[in-house]
C-alpha cells in the first residue's frame, strides 16, 4: 500500500505592500487616517499589523509590561436599563439581584488591604433605588477603611445617573451637573474613572444594542470634565456585536480627538500636516469644531513621535514632561481597553461574537490608531491570560491585575470568582518576552515587600 502523502504546505502569506505607507507614518509618529485603519482591518497580512503595533508599543514602553494588584467591587446589579448585550443587570425582585451595603464595602476594602492591593475598581448598574448620598458615602467608607487604596470608580454612564438622582443634571448645561457630581466624589475619595460604557460611538449601534444609555457626546463630556478636574480616566471599545468596521474606527478617532484636547491643555504641541476632514461620529451630528459632540478642532497630538515624553503624574519636577510643572495638571486618557463582546446570556445571543484573530487585530489596530493614548490593555479577564500573552506582542503593554471578583462578563461560563496570582501574571509576561512591572492605577511603578508597597521614586 503506497504511503499516504501529505499535501504540500501552503506558501506563507506575502507581505502586503499597501502597508508600506502606513509603516512609514506609524514609525514617524504621524496620525493614521480612517482609511489607513480600514486597510489595517482588512489586509490578510495581520502579522505586519502586529509587527507595526509592537514597534509603536516598544517605542513607548520598551520591554516593560504592566500589571497591578487590584480588587473589583460591584455595589449593585440592579439596573434601570436593559442593554441587549448585557448579562449583568437584574431587576429588583429577581433572585440574583443584589445591592451591597457600606459594611460590605468596608469589608471588601479590608480584604483588598490584606491582599496588598493598590486599587479598588468599583462599578455597578444604574440602580434606581439607591439615593445620591449612597455614592459619596460608599467612597468615604472605603477611604476611611483603606486610605492607601486608589479608588477607581463609576463609568460615565453611572456619573450621569448620579447627576440625575442628585437632581443637578440639566440637558441645557449637562457639564455643570457632571462637574457637581465629580467634585463631590473627588472630595469623598474618587481617584480616577474607569473607561466602561463607551461601547461604540454611533447612534445606529446605540439604538440597536443599548438604547437608553448615554450617547457618545455625553460620555465624552463626562471624561472631558473629569480631565479638567485633574482626574485621569480610561476608555473602552466594546466590539463584535452589531457595529461595523468603520464604526469601530470612528470610535477610535473620536477618542483620540478628545485626547488631543486633554494633551493640548497640558502643553503638548500638535503636529503640522494634512488633517483628516471632519468626521461623522453619531450619524446625524457633524462633530467638526465644537459641534454637538463638543470636540474641539485642535491639531492632532501624537505621543508616538520619536522622543515625545509620555504624560506621567509622578514626575512633578521634570520640565521635559508637559504639564508636570503645572500645579493643577490636566487629567488625560491613560489606557484604551478593547473589550470583545460575549453573546452568551445576552439578548444578542444569536450573534457569534468576535474570533480570537479579530480580538488580536482589533487590539493591534487600536495601538496604531490611538497614537496619543499611552497604554493599551489586554484585559485578561475578557481576553484570557493565554490570549493576553499574544496581545503583549501585538501592541498591548498592560494585562490588568489580580481582580478576584468580576461580575460584569463571564467568559465561557466562568464564575464571578476570577482571580489570578501575581506569580501567574509575572510568568505570563515573562513567557511573552517582556519584563513585568507592577504599577499603581496611575501607572507609577510600585515597589513591594509582601503586602507592603510604595510608589518608586526613580
Ligand atoms: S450595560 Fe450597564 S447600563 Fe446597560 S443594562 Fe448593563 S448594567 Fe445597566
Amino acid at each position: 500500500m503506497p504511503a499516504a502523502t501529505l499535501p504540500a504546505p501552503a506558501a506563507p502569506p506575502s507581505a502586503d505592500p499597501r502597508l508600506d505607507p502606513i509603516r512609514d507614518k506609524a514609525l514617524a509618529g504621524e496620525r493614521l487616517t480612517l482609511d489607513d485603519g480600514d486597510l489595517l482591518y482588512t489586509t490578510p497580512d495581520i502579522w505586519t499589523v502586529c509587527e507595526l503595533a509592537d514597534a509603536v508599543r516598544r517605542r513607548l514602553h520598551g520591554d516593560a509590561a504592566y500589571y497591578n494588584i487590584n480588587r473589583h467591587f460591584n455595589y449593585s446589579n440592579v439596573c434601570a436599563l436593559s442593554c441587549k448585550f448585557c448579562d449583568f443587570y437584574a431587576k429588583r425582585g429577581d433572585a440574583h439581584a443584589y445591592t451591597r451595603s457600606l459594611d460590605d464595602a468596608r469589608a471588601e476594602a479590608r480584604r483588598a488591604i490584606e491582599a496588598g492591593a493598590t486599587e479598588i475598581h468599583i462599578v455597578g448598574g444604574l440602580d434606581p433605588y439607591l439615593p445620591w448620598d449612597y455614592y459619596p458615602d460608599l467612597l468615604r467608607a472605603i477611604r476611611d477603611e483603606a486610605p492607601t487604596l486608589h479608588i477607581k470608580a463609576f463609568t460615565a454612564v453611572e456619573i450621569v445617573h448620579l447627576a440625575k438622582i442628585a437632581r443637578v443634571y440639566k440637558q441645557s448645561d449637562r457639564r455643570e451637573g457632571i462637574r457637581w457630581v465629580l467634585e463631590r466624589l473627588i472630595e469623598a475619595g474618587l481617584g480616577s474613572l474607569p473607561g466602561g460604557g463607551a461601547e461604540v460611538f454611533d447612534d445606529r449601534v446605540h439604538d440597536e444594542a443599548f438604547k437608553g444609555k448615554i450617547r457618545s457626546d455625553v460620555w465624552l463630556d463626562v471624561h472631558r470634565v473629569a480631565h479638567q478636574l485633574g482626574l485621569n480616566t480610561n476608555a473602552t471599545i466594546l466590539y463584535g456585536h452589531v457595529e461595523d468596521r468603520r464604526e469601530r474606527l470612528v470610535h477610535m478617532d473620536m477618542l483620540r480627538r478628545a485626547q488631543d484636547e486633554a494633551l493640548a491643555r497640558m502643553g503638548y504641541e500638535g503636529i503640522e500636516g494634512p488633517r483628516e476632514p471632519g468626521i461623522k461620529g453619531s450619524r446625524d451630528q457633524g462633530i467638526k469644531g465644537t459641534g454637538e459632540q463638543g470636540i474641539k478642532d485642535v491639531a492632532p497630538i501624537t505621543l508616538t513621535r520619536p522622543g515625545t515624553p509620555l504624560p506621567r503624574p509622578d514626575s512633578p519636577l521634570d520640565p521635559s514632561i508637559p504639564g508636570s510643572l503645572d500645579p493643577s495638571p490636566s487629567g488625560y486618557f491613560q489606557t484604551i481597553i478593547p473589550l470583545p463582546f460575549f453573546p452568551d446570556g445576552s439578548e444578542l445571543e444569536r450573534l457569534p461574537g468576535p474570533s480570537g484573530l479579530e480580538n488580536l487585530r482589533t487590539l493591534a489596530v487600536a495601538r496604531l490608531m490611538l497614537d496619543n493614548f499611552p497604554h493599551v490593555k489586554a484585559f485578561w479577564i475578557m481576553q484570557t491570560l493565554a490570549m493576553a500573552q499574544l496581545m503583549l506582542q501585538c501592541g498591548a503593554d498592560d494585562i490588568d491585575g489580580t481582580v478576584v471578583w468580576y461580575d460584569i462578563t463571564k467568559v465561557g461560563g466562568a464564575t464571578t470568582h476570577q482571580e489570578t496570582t501575581v506569580w501567574d501574571l509575572q510568568k505570563a509576561i515573562r513567557e511573552a518576552g517582556f519584563t513585568p512591572i507592577e504599577r499603581d492605577t496611575l501607572y507609577r511603578r510600585v515597589e513591594r515587600e509582601g503586602n507592603t508597597w510604595r510608589i518608586a521614586t526613580s
